[in-house]
C-alpha cells in the first residue's frame, strides 16, 4: 500500500515509512492512496474469527509490501495476548438499542492500548536494522502518554519524550506515565494546555535544526498505524451485531478525531455503518464544525473528561481532505488559513459529505453524570465519564431507526477516573490489581514552561544522537 499526504507535497511512502514518520514533512497527514474494499462475502467470512486473526485480516491490505501475512498475525497475537479479556474488545448490551464496546482491557486501561500495543511492536520490528534510535515525541491529554510509554518502555532502538499539560491529567494517568523507570522514557509536564503541548510537538516535526540531528517519530493519532489498528474493533462489533447483513451506528467520545475517523475508514472499506456520532464535551469545536460548518478554535476548558479537552483535532484534517474529493492543494490552502486565523469555514461540498455520515452531540457535565447514573441504575454497568459523553450522545439520536443498534465506544476503564464516577453514582471503582502498584512507586518528571525553545532544547540535550 502507498500513502499520500493530505497536503500533497510530501513524498509518497510505504507502510513502514508512514509508521516511522508521523506528520508528513509538508505539515499534512498520511492516508492510504485508496481504500481497500471488502465484499459482502469477505465480511461474512470474518464472523467468529478470534480478535488477533480478525485484526490481521482487516489490516493486511494496509501493511502489504512491508509485512508478510504471517508476520502481521504473529504481531497481532503478541499485541493482543496481553489483554485481560479473552474477547479483547467485548461488546456489552445495555438495552434493546444500546451497546457498549469495551476497549479498556489493555495494560493502561484506555482504548489507546489497542493501537499502541501493536505500534510498539511495529516500531521494534522496523527499527531492528537501525543504528540511531527513533526519538518519539508526543503530547498527551492523558491516555496516549501512558499507553505509548507502556508500549515502548525498555524496547530497543526507540526512546520517548512525552509532554502532558501540568495538573490537567488525572493522578492515575500521570502516575501511569511518571512511575515507569525505563531509561528510554522521559516525561515532561508543560505549564500550559494540551493544545499548547500538541502545537509544540507539531512544530518540532517541522524544525530542521532538530530533525537533521534526530529521527523523530510520532505516537499521536497523526500516526496512520494507530488509526489502522482501531478500524479492527469496528469490524469486531458490527460482526457481532449481524454485519454484513445489518447496519450498526457508533457513538464515539471524541478529542483528536482519531477513533471516530477509524470508524469512517471501516465504512469506506465496506462495513455497513449507519452513522458515526461524534460526542464532545464543552470543548465542542467538532460539534460546531459538523453542525454549522464552523471549525474555529474556541477557549480550552478543563472538564471531567480530560482526554477530550482538545480544541484543535488533528485528524479532522483527514476528513476535510476526504470531503473535498482529496484535493490536496485546496486543503493545504484551507489549513494555511486556519493556521493564521484559527478559523476554517467548511465549503458546501465538505459540509454535505460530512453530514451524510456524521452527527455531533455535546454533553454538559450534568448530562455526563446523568448518563453514568442511567448506565448504572438501568443496566448495572459502571462507566467512565468519557464513555458517558458518548452514551449521552447515543441516546440523543432520535432520528435514528430504532432497529439499528447503537454502539457506544467505552474508551476508558471507570477506575481511571474515580472522582467523576464517585460523584455520579457514589461508588469508588477499584483499580485492577496490575495497575494498583503505581500508587506507591516513585515519580520521574521534568516540569518546563510552555515555551518552545525551552522544550526543544531539553529534548535535544537528553536525546540519543
Ligand atoms: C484519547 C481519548 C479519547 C479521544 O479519542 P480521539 O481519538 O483523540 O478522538 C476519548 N476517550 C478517552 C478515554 C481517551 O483516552
Amino acid at each position: 500500500m502507498r500513502y499520500v499526504s493530505t497536503r500533497g507535497q510530501a513524498p509518497v511512502l510505504d507502510f513502514e515509512g508512514v509508521t516511522l514518520t508521523g506528520l508528513a514533512n509538508d505539515g499534512g497527514l498520511y492516508l492510504p492512496e485508496e481504500w481497500p474494499q471488502f465484499s459482502h462475502d469477505q465480511i461474512a467470512a470474518l464472523r467468529g474469527v478470534p480478535y488477533p486473526e480478525l485484526a490481521a485480516r482487516v489490516m493486511a491490505p494496509f501493511t502489504a509490501g512491508s509485512l508478510s501475512q504471517d508476520d502481521l498475525l504473529a504481531l497481532c497475537q503478541q499485541a493482543y495476548g496481553g489483554f485481560s479479556h479473552a474477547a479483547v474488545t467485548p461488546l456489552v448490551q445495555l438495552d434493546e438499542q444500546h451497546w457498549l464496546l469495551e476497549l479498556f482491557y489493555g495494560p493502561t486501561l484506555a482504548f489507546k492500548d489497542v493501537a499502541l500495543q501493536l505500534l510498539g511492536l511495529l516500531f521494534e520490528r522496523f527499527l531492528e536494522k537501525r543504528e540511531r534510535p527513533l526519538t518519539i515525541i508526543g503530547a498527551t491529554s492523558g491516555d496516549t502518554g501512558s499507553a505509548a510509554i507502556d508500549a515502548v518502555a525498555g524496547r530497543k532502538n526507540v526512546e520517548i519524550f512525552m509532554l502532558h499539560p501540568e495538573g490537567r491529567v488525572s493522578d492515575i494517568q500521570r502516575r501511569q506515565m511518571t512511575t515507569v523507570s525505563a531509561a528510554n522514557v522521559h516525561n515532561i509536564a508543560i505549564a500550559g494546555s494540551f493544545d499548547d503541548a500538541q502545537a509544540m510537538v507539531k512544530r518540532m516535526f517541522a524544525d530542521r535544526a532538530l530533525t537533521d540531528t534526530l529521527d523523530i517519530g510520532a505516537v499521536n493519532s497523526i500516526n496512520w498505524a494507530r488509526l489502522m489498528a482501531q478500524v479492527v474493533y469496528y469490524f469486531a462489533a458490527a460482526l457481532q451485531l449481524g454485519a454484513p447483513d445489518r447496519k450498526a451506528a457508533f457513538s464515539v467520545p471524541t478529542g483528536n478525531f482519531g477513533d471516530v475517523f477509524a470508524g469512517y475508514v471501516a465504512q469506506k472499506m465496506g462495513l455497513p455503518v449507519e452513522r458515526l456520532i461524534v460526542a464532545t464535551n464543552k470543548n465542542d469545536i467538532l460539534a460546531r464544525a459538523i453542525r454549522d460548518g464552523d471549525y474555529s478554535v474556541g477557549e480550552s476548558h478543563a472538564t471531567i473528561t480530560p482526554s477530550m479537552d482538545i480544541q484543535v483535532s488533528s485528524n479532522f484534517e483527514r476528513l476535510l481532505f476526504e470531503a473535498n474529493g482529496r484535493d490536496a492543494a485546496s486543503l493545504a490552502a484551507q489549513m494555511d488559513g486556519f493556521g493564521s486565523s484559527k478559523t476554517l469555514p467548511l465549503d458546501p461540498a465538505q459540509r454535505e459529505r460530512i453530514a451524510a455520515m456524521f452527527s455531533a452531540e455535546r454533553a454538559t457535565p450534568e448530562q455526563t453524570l446523568e448518563a453514568m447514573r442511567w448506565a448504572h441504575q438501568a443496566c448495572g454497568e459502571v462507566i467512565d465519564p468519557h464513555t458517558a459523553v458518548g452514551l449521552h450522545a447515543a441516546r440523543e439520536q432520535n432520528a435514528l431507526d430504532p432497529a439499528v443498534p447503537v454502539v457506544t465506544l467505552a474508551t476508558a476503564h471507570p477506575a481511571k477516573f474515580p472522582d467523576a464516577v464517585e460523584q455520579a453514582i457514589d461508588l469508588r471503582a477499584d483499580l485492577p490489581k496490575r495497575v494498583e502498584r503505581i500508587m506507591e512507586r516513585e515519580e520521574r518528571c521534568e516540569t518546563l514552561p510552555a515555551d518552545y525553545d525551552a522544550v526543544r532544547d531539553y529534548i535535544s540535550a537528553k536525546a540519543t544522537h
